[in-house]
């Protein structure tokens, strides 16, 4: 049974997803419900149930918001198409779009008006990708991986790179060294986020100590299945739960040192049964690795004063 428990620090909220919540914790606060949101406003299901409870209604079209509806778009961001629909269709937009993910639009955009071809690096499908790639759907193409590289039609035009924000700091690198060396000319924004590169060295940190690792965060969030996948990859047994109804008790059988960590998108306080959990188990000592501190905030986007 475990007796020590190290926790990754920084972990959960960063400053984007603190942003998105306190935006439409304010619009549900000051105006009656349904209020409507783009996709789920963070990638939490713990999170979007409890605002689907206040009154919040998550939606992946606008068919489905009647015209002159407040709409809040979520922290991933939006093509640009969505929010021209938006208008047209006489909705308030209330954009919660985190504004590291909006500088990756605006490089996109100006690389499209300056003659490049863009490659975006990212998942095929995810919210944020599907934002951006909307900036100028012509010029770019999605690449998931270094495999993918190889596989690219030549291309006509100058090449320039942009990252979706959560992913993995080491495979992104690869799949970078991969399209320099087939366009050694490229130039390359690397986009990934600070809350997602101190979170990913923070959990590396902790699993070259630990017997077992424990990412709470959904399915759906990006930056927590990379936590998982980082930590696997220094080969200590790893596992990613929404919360502490997730965890198989056998996971700790001959284990000493557990190291916990959360998605940026994920409430500390899900985090608290987990832990009084592995104090009733027998952990003693509680250990906070830190590997960086963290003082970015943002300020709220413009129609919330
Ligand atoms: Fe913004 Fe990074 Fe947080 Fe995404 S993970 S909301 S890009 S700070």
């Amino acid at each position: 049974m475990p007796h020590t428990l190290l926790l990754a620090e920084p972990r959960g909220f960063c400053a984007g997803v603190v942003r998105a919540i306190d935006v439409l914790d304010a619009v549900l606060d000051r105006e009656p419900p349904p209020v409507y949101a783009f996709h789920e406003i963070v990638h939490n299901r713990h999170v979007v149930d409890s605002f689907r409870a206040r009154g919040a209604v998550f939606v992946d079209a606008l068919d489905a918001v009647p015209d002159g509806a407040r709409i809040v778009f979520s922290a991933h961001g939006v093509a640009p198409a969505v929010v021209a629909e938006a208008r047209a269709r006489g909705l308030r937009i209330i954009d919660a779009t985190c504004p590291l993910v909006t500088k990756v639009h605006l490089e996109t955009r100006k690389a499209a008006r300056d003659g490049f071809d863009i490659l975006l690096v990212g998942h095929h499908g995810h919210d944020e990708v599907t934002g951006t790639l909307g900036e100028a759907p012509e010029r770019t193409t999605i690449v998931d991986t270094a495999a993918d590289v190889a596989t690219l039609a030549p291309r006509e035009r100058p090449v320039f790179v942009v990252t979706q924000t959560t992913l993995s700091v080491e495979d992104t690198a690869g799949v970078i060294d991969a399209i320099r060396a087939r366009h050694p000319a490229a130039e390359v924004r690397n986009d990934i986020c600070y809350a997602t590169t101190n979170r990913q060295l923070a959990v590396r940190t902790i699993a070259q100590r630990a017997d077992l690792v424990l990412v709470v965060g959904s399915a759906n969030s990006s930056n927590s299945v990379r936590l998982r996948e980082v930590a696997a990859s220094t080969g200590t047994p790893a596992y990613r739960v929404d919360g502490i109804a997730d965890i198989d008790p056998a996971w700790y059988a001959g284990v000493d040192t557990v190291g916990l960590t959360a998605g940026a998108s994920v409430p500390d306080e899900l985090l608290d049964p987990i832990i009084a959990d592995l104090r009733a188990r027998g952990v003693t000592r509680i250990e906070p690795v830190v590997v960086a501190t963290e003082t970015v905030t943002f300020q709220p986007p413009d129609g919330l004063e």
